[in-house]
């Protein structure tokens, strides 16, 4: 599998092996256009069912998660019988400036996601030419979030999460809408067993400026997929599998017709809502002169010489909105801790009895 940081040459050699022992399957491979440094934004077209299906991914360059999973279908034995029912068009990465200096926005410095309307990039303008002529039944907008988002109480972290978009302002539950729901309920059902912590629910707010939610004011069902985080899997190895594994559910659900009823939206509102509760590293009680007091620590990723490194900051002492930590550190009864706490200029910090420093993944 690809690391969780590659350079944008090592991305397309790994997409050449992969086309190549695909041999023969690919309809087409083809660059699409350009990004805004001249870097090759390519798409993939495979089969010829009759229910056609855009996916693309990394349109924020750093997150690559969702990138890694259609890698790893695109490496593996579904795509045969999944393309027995659909026409897919895959964009790996669509803003692989961004993706080579991990940044969320592309090289313009703009957040590709609230370009849908104003199209000022060339990237959100090839992903434009491509919904028009491909004309799909339905939109994946893959993506990958921090690892603040956690269950309302702050008790489970969220792996996985999902939208329906609302495709106006009265979050009206049109038919798009309705089946977009229904693909995220296929997955929730099918998958939740295998998540470490929970499945969650973004928020449906509209606007326009961002794709899936223009997608879905143009009547074309648009699922939102976020790869979260949970626990120690800052490599999102884990993740990543588990996102492919939602797409081979994803594939399979829209290839098969299925009934739209008001069980659909309920089994879709059951889903959990979640907060930014949680932070990276939550230290407990630790000792002031004027009292003890709670830190929030969380990573900061700096790509330096091809390599990407968390830099861990103090965000926060005592905060109030922060309910938990994918690591826990509570100082009271701490039998290591040597009051080594240092904080930097930039609140970097570190301890070494705490094992609390920069690392490189
Ligand atoms: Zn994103």
């Amino acid at each position: 599998m690809l690391p969780r940081y590659y350079s944008y040459t090592q991305f397309e050699d790994y997409l050449q092996k992969i086309l190549h022992a695909l041999n023969g399957t690919v309809l087409q491979d083809l660059i699409i256009g350009k990004s805004v440094l001249q870097r090759p934004i390519y798409g993939l077209k495979f089969g010829s069912g009759k229910v056609r299906v855009l996916a693309w991914s990394q349109m924020h360059g750093n997150e690559s998660a969702t990138t890694r999973a259609i890698c790893e279908l695109l490496k593996r034995s579904d795509l045969d019988y999944l393309l027995e029912d659909i026409e897919l068009y895959i964009i790996p990465i669509l803003n692989p400036d961004g993706a080579e200096n991990w940044t969320r926005v592309n090289a313009n410095n703009v957040d590709l996601n609230r370009d849908a309307v104003l199209l000022s990039q060339p990237e959100s303008i090839v992903l434009r030419k491509v919904c028009d002529d491909f004309q799909p039944h339905y939109c994946f907008n893959l993506h990958g979030q921090r690892s603040m988002y956690g269950s309302l109480n702050g008790s489970t972290p969220a792996q996985l999460s999902f939208l329906a978009p609302s495709g106006d302002q009265k979050k009206s539950l049109s038919v798009a809408r309705i089946k977009a729901m229904r693909v995220i309920n296929s997955i929730n059902t099918n998958l939740n067993h295998r998540v470490d912590g929970i499945i969650g629910r973004y928020k449906d707010d509209f606007n326009r400026n961002c794709v899936g939610d223009f997608m879905m004011n143009s009547h074309v069902p648009t699922v939102l997929f976020e790869a979260g985080h949970s626990g120690a899997d800052y490599s999102r190895d884990k993740v990543s599998m588990l996102v492919y594994q939602a797409l081979v559910i994803a594939l399979k659900s829209v290839g098969t017709n299925q009934i739209l009823d008001a069980d659909v939206v309920s089994a879709y509102e059951s889903i959990p809502e979640m907060s930014t509760a949680y932070v990276d590293i939550l230290i407990k009680n630790v000792p002031t002169p004027i009292g003890n007091r709670h830190l929030s620590i969380q990573y900061h990723e700096q790509v330096r010489e091809g390599e990407l490194y968390f830099i861990p900051i103090l965000i926060g002492v005592n905060r109030e909105d922060v309910l938990n930590g994918h690591r826990v550190i509570d100082l009271l009864g701490h039998h290591h801790f040597k009051n080594d706490l240092i904080v930097e200029g930039s609140f970097e910090i570190h301890s070494e009895s705490l094992n609390i420093k920069i690392f490189a993944n």
